[in-house]
């Protein structure tokens, strides 16, 4: 049993069971002849249990996003956002199955053409910071493509996965075609990626995990979709509208208490506007309100384990020049109010590595290669945005950054219909959109001679 502890409280709310290890064969066993039913339904019948899948997650909305905030500690209005996105998602996919096919290829003395085909079993091991709607993300195109799937949740908050896990036995998908399994990563985790019946793993988490699964993936040369880390830049140039790029960046940083891969917890301001756009900041800062996250208007919760808060905390060294202004949550929970440092050293850790927390770096640049060299300085290439009013640079911009995706005068980093993923260090594959359906298909190509 683990113990599932609420971060905001500090109350044990859950102790659900540990999937013990000599399970795994079974499950996959399970999950394998589910798969063989799964692909062989008329297509029709795959869209309709998507479609299903949509409305049961919409009908429970509500006790998965309370679940979800007392879980991981976001605040409700964001859960229930996540929860919407998840639905949105299986009804995207549910769509996606009869616009997904190969092509016809010009080669002489027959027809050549690609069929695209399941890949098999896929393994989504799942992160502890968007519990539900990342698992989803894999999910839902996984089911489309007529795999079928078994995921992990992070040891510390599979409650949701679990809860919808049951919401969906209403469906009527085949046996065995979802299953979750819990327990630690080191140990399950790591039986799935071991397994030779597990054709694909879509992981998301940290950068160092990431290399440990396709350092294990490649043992049976799995599949792998990898969504890891990122150190993302909001790159600000004086002819933006500031007021709205630092509201934005605000968010951009500090949403989800900066547990977000796509957090912007470096902002590069052009010099002649940085006094102006870090009081601009400070004061959007400073309405935010870290609190009770099943109040309504909170904007930020509690970190999610007092390990991470601790983590989090070793990047505020006495050396940096840090602002704070909006206030602290009292304790129990694992509190942490949003921290601004202003024009650290290019070098400091705070500007290298992914904080996973409410902490913004705020650097001046003097040029536009310059801004670009800064924003480009990291292992990691994720996400990003470029504030500008001036469309030839924004596009330059968005080009010269080595990221997956770019935002231009927008803090956003994710739509249902567009591909998501990283460069470098931030991983491989891509997930969302018709781009995801690539990733759990394998394709095969057919020739049918004329010459008879
Ligand atoms: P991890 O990368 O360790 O965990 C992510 C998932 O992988 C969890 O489900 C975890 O299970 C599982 N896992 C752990 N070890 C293995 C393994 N050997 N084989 C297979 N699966 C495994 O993230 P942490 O929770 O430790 O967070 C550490 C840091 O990672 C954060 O501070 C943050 O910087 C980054 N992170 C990035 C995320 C992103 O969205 N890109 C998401 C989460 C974290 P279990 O929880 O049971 O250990």
């Amino acid at each position: 049993m683990t113990q599932i502890i609420n971060p905001a409280t500090l109350n044990v709310i859950a102790e659900p069971r540990e999937t013990p290890i000599e399970a795994i064969e079974a499950i996959v066993a399970r999950a394998q002849r589910a798969q063989r039913t799964w692909v062989r339904l008329p297509q029709s019948h795959r869209i309709d249990a998507l479609r299903r899948v949509a409305v049961a997650v919409r009908s429970n909305l509500e006790d998965l996003a309370l679940l979800e905030t007392a879980n991981v500690g976001k605040p409700i209005g964001d859960s229930r956002g996540e929860v919407g996105m998840v639905a949105d998602t299986f009804d995207y996919y549910a769509g996606a199955v009869d616009k997904y096919y190969g092509n016809t290829i010009p080669v002489d003395g027959g027809l050549d053409f690609t069929v695209r085909e399941p890949i098999g079993v896929v393994a989504v091991i799942a992160p502890w910071n968007f519990p539900l709607a990342i698992a989803s993300w894999n999910i839902a195109p996984a089911l489309a493509c007529g795999n079928a799937v078994i995921v992990k949740p992070a040891e510390m908050t599979p409650l949701s996965i679990l809860k919808f896990e049951e919401i969906i036995r209403e469906v009527d998908l085949p046996d065995g075609l979802f299953q979750v399994v819990t327990g630690r990563g080191s140990v399950v985790g790591q039986a799935l990626t071991e397994h030779p019946g597990v054709g694909k793993i879509s992981f998301t988490g940290s950068t160092e995990t990431g290399q440990t699964v396709m350092r294990t993936a490649a043992g049976t040369m799995k599949r792998l979709t990898l969504e890891l880390g990122g150190k993302s830049a909001s790159v600000v140039f004086a002819d933006a509208d500031l007021a709205l790029a630092a509201q934005a960046s605000t968010g951009a940083v500090f949403g989800n208490s900066g547990q977000d891969c796509c957090a912007r917890s470096r902002v590069l301001v052009e010099r002649s506007a940085y006094d102006d756009f870090v009081a601009l900041f400070s004061e959007a800062t400073g309405r935010l309100v870290v609190g009770d996250p099943m109040n309504e208007g909170t904007s930020m919760g509690p970190l999610v384990s007092a390990a991470h808060l601790a983590k989090v905390g070793s990047f505020l060294d006495g050396s940096l020049n840090i602002l704070s202004p909006a206030a602290n949550q009292e304790a129990p929970g694992h509190w942490m109010a949003p921290h601004i440092v202003l024009d650290p050293p290019r070098d400091h850790r705070v500007v290298r590595e992914e904080i996973f927390g409410p902490i913004v770096a705020i650097l001046p640049f003097d040029t536009e290669e310059d801004a670009i060299a800064l924003a480009n300085d990291t292992i990691f290439g994720l996400s990003g945005s470029v504030w500008t009013r001036d469309i030839g640079r924004s596009l330059r911009v968005a080009r010269g950054m080595e990221t997956g995706s770019i935002s231009v005068n927008s803090s956003t980093s994710v739509r249902i219909q567009a591909p998501f993923g990283g460069f470098k260090q931030s991983g491989m594959g891509r997930e969302l959109g018709m781009a995801a359906m690539d990733g759990y298909t394998e394709t095969k190509n057919i020739f049918i001679s004329t010459a008879i």
